[in-house]
């Protein structure tokens, strides 16, 4: 067990854990948010990062700092907390992007980590080699081989109380992230940052990279923190905790106010085609459009940069209040809605639904039925499991409504999208208590349909009756042939939800 990552609440892969950071002195609550700062350009400055926005954590660039001479004089002399004024935790990088920008890095793991060290670092990084998405597979076992020593470097380090992060790369071979997290789990390596993802985001490649996470994350151990590098646009941060992802980077706060763009949690705009402002931050309570776009470039970046790291925060304890409340899928969800490239990404992350379901937590709040996605949630799975345990025998009504009077039946079942059948003693356990559409789709019939079959194979001599409500061909289609179907007219019963 890593005594420095503790799990304190779950929701699907998602969770709330508790990092602590020696050497700061610092517990960070993850999910956590860590502002970027580029030691040369101070849009906000680290003091009003702690004060103004609650950041416990950013993160740094120590591969620059050494690179410039004033920068190291500097950092050298007063400390890297003293240098940036910022008493929470300070993670640096090591060069691995400059690395990957310009080809060459003039430092090697053992030294940047050392120098990492000197300055006060509480989080470091050895110089791993980040494969961009769609390189070789030839070219991204090399590098892995190459990031693998870099990790034997780093450990060989004495860091004292510095944590180490420990990349997880492997370009878009999910097989390759995952031998390459058990690798990294297998070190004596803290935090394990899943490398070279910006591409695929910039690309608005949500699905590729859920898979990449997904990959790195069946490698790594439960305990493991897994910082997703580079990722810092609010619209993707629910979907990135769901898969279980519990740090992220934000330099996007700062770059894209430069280019006047302002972040929601439903994309991004551009300023000039903005007639309102969709926030209540501070920034945009007391400017609208035309304001800050009237304002000289540095104030408008500094402004724009503002609220970018407003919303970006507030949607980091919107997810944590999700995962409290036990509805995190139905934040993804929502948040999937804002764009068909975040719809193929939480389609991706129900492609895993095995694996969340094994970390989701057997009971939570409710349940919404809100799509077609919430057909293949982990929690319909495990009703599933769970309906080829149990028995029934006789004559069996599976409804939707109440028992119907003057016919004989040894049992009446419940029958409800996307679950399917269950007995009426479970109506008032998880998931079961789910708020479901009166009008359910294709995908809710098809599932609920795949509960029957369970429920048929689990008990073969039972002779069982659907009465479904117009459920499409297609559902009725999965049926084995010896389940009695007869249809009612929808939403005609008025015992229907009564339960
Ligand atoms: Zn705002």
């Amino acid at each position: 067990m890593r005594d420095h990552f503790e799990l304190r609440d779950g929701d699907a892969a998602g969770r709330i854990g508790e990092l602590s950071v020696p050497r700061a002195g610092v517990t960070v609550e993850t999910p956590a948010l860590m502002p970027v700062i580029n030691p040369n350009i101070r849009t906000i400055p680290p003091a009003e990062l702690e004060s103004a926005f609650g950041a416990e954590i950013l993160i740094t660039n120590a591969y620059i700092i050494h690179s410039g001479e004033d920068l190291r004089e500097r950092a050298l002399a007063e400390g890297l907390h003293g240098m940036l004024e910022f008493d929470g935790a300070i993670v640096t990088d090591s060069g691995s992007f400059q690395l990957a920008e310009y080809g060459d890095v003039e430092v090697t793991t053992r030294e940047i980590l050392r120098f990492q060290h000197e300055i006060g670092a509480d989080v470091g990084t050895p110089v791993d080699i980040p494969t961009p998405p769609d390189a070789s597979r030839e070219r991204t076992e090399a590098d892995l081989e190459r990031t693998e020593t870099a990790l034997a470097d780093a450990e060989a380090v004495d860091t004292g109380e510095m944590l180490v992060n420990a990349p997880v790369q492997g370009s878009t071979y999910p097989d390759l992230r995952e031998e390459a997290g058990r690798r990294a789990d297998a070190t004596d390596l803290d935090v394990f940052p899943v490398g070279a993802v910006v591409p695929l985001m910039n690309g608005y490649r949500y699905a590729d990279m859920i898979d990449v996470v997904a990959g790195a994350k069946r490698g790594l151990g439960r305990d493991a923190p897994v910082h997703l590098f580079g990722a810092g646009h609010p619209m993707m941060f629910a979907l990135a905790v769901a898969a279980g992802c519990d740090l992220f980077d934000s330099a996007a706060y700062a770059i894209y106010a430069r280019d006047d763009r302002y972040l929601t949690v439903r994309g991004t705009e551009h300023l000039d085609d903005l007639d309102y402002v969709p926030c209540s931050c501070p920034v945009c309570t007391d400017h609208g459009p035309d304001e800050l776009r009237a304002r000289e470039d540095g104030e408008r970046e500094r402004l724009l940069a503002a609220h970018n790291l407003h919303v970006s925060f507030a949607e980091i304890r919107r997810i944590k209040q999700a995962i409290r409340s036990g509805n995190l899928l139905e934040l993804v969800e929502a948040r999937a809605r804002g764009h068909p490239r975040m719809l193929d990404g939480y389609r991706a992350l129900l492609d895993h639904a095995d694996r969340l379901e094994r970390e989701d937590p057997v009971s939570k709040g409710s349940f919404f039925a809100l799509s077609a996605e919430s057909a293949r949630r982990p929690e319909v799975r495990r009703h599933h499991d769970r309906l080829g345990r149990l028995d029934v025998t006789g004559r069996v009504l599976l409804t939707r409504g109440g028992a119907p009077s003057g016919d004989d039946y040894d049992a009446v079942w419940r029958v409800v999208p996307p679950f399917g059948p269950f007995p009426r003693a479970l109506s008032e356990t998880y998931p079961l208590t789910a708020t479901v559409p009166d009008r359910p789709d294709v995908a809710a019939q098809r599932a609920a349909a795949e509960g029957v079959c369970r429920v048929a194979a689990a008990n073969p001599d039972a002779d069982l009756v659907l009465a479904h409500e117009g459920w499409a061909e297609s559902a009725l289609a999965r049926l084995p042939d010896d389940v009695a179907v007869e249809s009612r007219s929808a939403r005609s019963d008025p015992a229907d939800g009564g339960e």
